[in-house]
């Protein structure tokens, strides 16, 4: 690879740029991919040994497997329209077989994505959400009727209060660990309302065949941003992160400031630019110093309840195809709340992903290795049968020790934290200082009114940060 340039590879240095991009995950590489496009001199610079961010991949057996996000869905055009560009491929995550629901009373099978509950209670439920989230704006999720109210009442507290069938609480509890890695008594009902209206619909994020999960990178989703890497002209600074935004001339108070006016500084380098793109999520973006006169940072959750460890449990072959069975489960009880089998084929390794969320995570994470392997194993045996407890390998990723990375899947604020912060981009109606007029630019996923969370959201708030900046430029020219 080209593209990117190892800590260590060359000493800390005085360098220059036309634009410093902070964070070389798909928003800061979306960004400067755009921004060099423009014929700026940008430089990204990222704090981890590896670009990515919340793509990351374990590589074993010779195979790729995402660690991180890897679901690619059928409306999230950008991404798919960068894969194409980037030469990669994406393969239906679709497997053949029944499906496997354990919400106490053992597993059942079916062929049905969803658990067999009482119909209506169900139907009511998810009515219910879809109707409440299309009165709620994305860009703008503060101007919903009694937004202050969705915004103080968790989830769970809603759930309660509107359903007396228990199937329908259920439903909702299982909804968003799925979604949003969270327990419903720690998220806001605004928050799960917004990300609904964001991201699609309760139906199409949930799905896989022709949803939100339709699809994946043949050889691993951390492939896109290492070939937007590889692309760029200045290597990514690896092993680089920022701590202070200075500005070179701060009793000036001229918020456009002039070229090479801002100072990026971290322990490993200095670089002056005129224009800062800040494509971090919002809890380490918090931990940013900014001293630039006139800029504020804009709101972002900086407590979040999101937190994930994901498995990859490999096998000699997917055993579970013989009995009929699609390799995913949904289960009502942790650590293991959704398996999905992402294995290349039937005829190669068997790979299943398990997902621990929520609290569920936290505790997870506490364990022992040896108790994380034991707890993992009996509940695959107890859904697969005995020859689950044989994998070749068992490998983790988790997410909550990634400190610069904070929020998995994404970042999901405290209850009342959309109503009294306001959206973390500009929104209609409403000065923030991610304005257009710069000289700071916020990107990331938790920074776009559209597929917030994922890929999507993430690619997208580059490009817009990248529009906006060189808007500015041409109007302050
Ligand atoms: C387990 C898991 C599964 C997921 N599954 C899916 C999925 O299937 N489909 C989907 O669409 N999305 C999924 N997501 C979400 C998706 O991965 C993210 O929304 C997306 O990757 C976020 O990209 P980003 O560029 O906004 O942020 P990030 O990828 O977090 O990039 C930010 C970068 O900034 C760097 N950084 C932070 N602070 C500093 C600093 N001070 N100085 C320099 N660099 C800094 C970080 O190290 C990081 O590399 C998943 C996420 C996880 C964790």
């Amino acid at each position: 690879m080209t593209g990117v340039r190892s800590p260590g590879a060359s000493p800390p240095e005085q360098a220059e740029a036309d634009v410093v991009v902070i964070g070389a995950g798909l928003a800061g590489l979306a960004a400067a991919t755009e921004l060099e496009a423009a014929g700026r001199r940008v430089q990204v610079v990222e704090a981890l040994g590896r670009v990515g961010g919340r793509t990351a991949s374990h590589h074993r057996y010779g195979q790729a497997l995402d660690a991180g996000g890897g679901y690619v869905g059928v409306r999230h055009v950008r991404v798919r329209e960068l894969a194409g560009r980037f030469g990669l491929v994406l393969t239906p995550t679709a497997a053949p077989g029944a499906n496997l629901f354990d919400l106490g009373a053992g597993p059942v099978r079916s062929d049905a994505r969803r658990p067999a509950f009482n119909a209506l209670a169900v139907g009511d439920a998810l009515d219910r959400l879809d109707d409440l989230a299309a009165g709620v704006p994305p860009v703008d999720p503060g101007a919903a009727a009694d937004a202050a109210g969705l915004d103080r009442l968790t989830v769970a507290a809603w759930a309660r209060r509107e359903f007396a069938h228990p199937d329908a609480r259920l439903l909702i509890d299982l909804l968003v660990r799925q979604m949003l890695a969270a327990d419903p008594a720690e998220v806001g009902m605004l928050h799960l309302l917004f990300y609904l209206a964001s991201g699609g619909g309760v139906h199409y994020l949930t799905a896989f065949s022709g949803g939100a999960q339709q699809d994946r990178f043949a050889g691993g989703a951390h492939q896109l941003a290492e070939r937007m890497a590889a692309a760029l002209a200045r290597p990514v600074r690896l092993g680089s992160p920022v701590t202070d935004l200075h500005a070179e001339h701060p009793a000036s108070g001229d918020t456009r400031m002039a070229r090479g006016a801002i100072r990026i500084v971290g322990p490993q380098l200095t670089i002056r630019c005129a224009r800062v793109v800040v494509a971090v999520p919002p809890g380490p973006a918090g931990r940013i110093r900014l001293r630039l006169p006139g800029v504020r940072r804009p709101p972002g959750p900086t407590r979040t309840r999101g937190a994930t460890v994901k498995l990859h449990v490999i096998y000699a072959r997917p055993f579970w195809a013989d009995a009929g069975l699609s390799g995913w489960v949904t289960a009502g009880a942790g650590p293991l709340r959704y398996v999905v089998d992402d294995s290349a084929g039937r005829d190669g390794l068997g790979v299943l992903v398990g997902f621990v969320t929520g609290p569920d995570a936290r505790v997870f994470g506490g364990l022992s290795r040896a108790a994380r392997r034991a707890a993992v194993l009996d509940r695959l045996a107890h859904w697969f049968g005995p020859a689950a407890r044989q994998p070749l390998a068992l490998l983790e990723w988790d997410w909550q020790a990634e400190p610069t990375v904070e929020g998995c899947y994404a970042a999901v604020p405290e209850p009342g934290w959309w109503t009294a912060a306001g959206p973390p981009w500009p929104a209609a109606g409403r000065a923030t200082s991610g304005a257009p007029g710069g000289p700071v630019f916020w990107a990331g996923t938790e920074r776009c009114a559209e597929f917030y969370g994922h890929l999507e959201g993430a690619v997208r708030s580059g490009q817009e940060a990248a529009r906006r900046l060189l808007a500015a430029d041409r109007v302050g020219r």
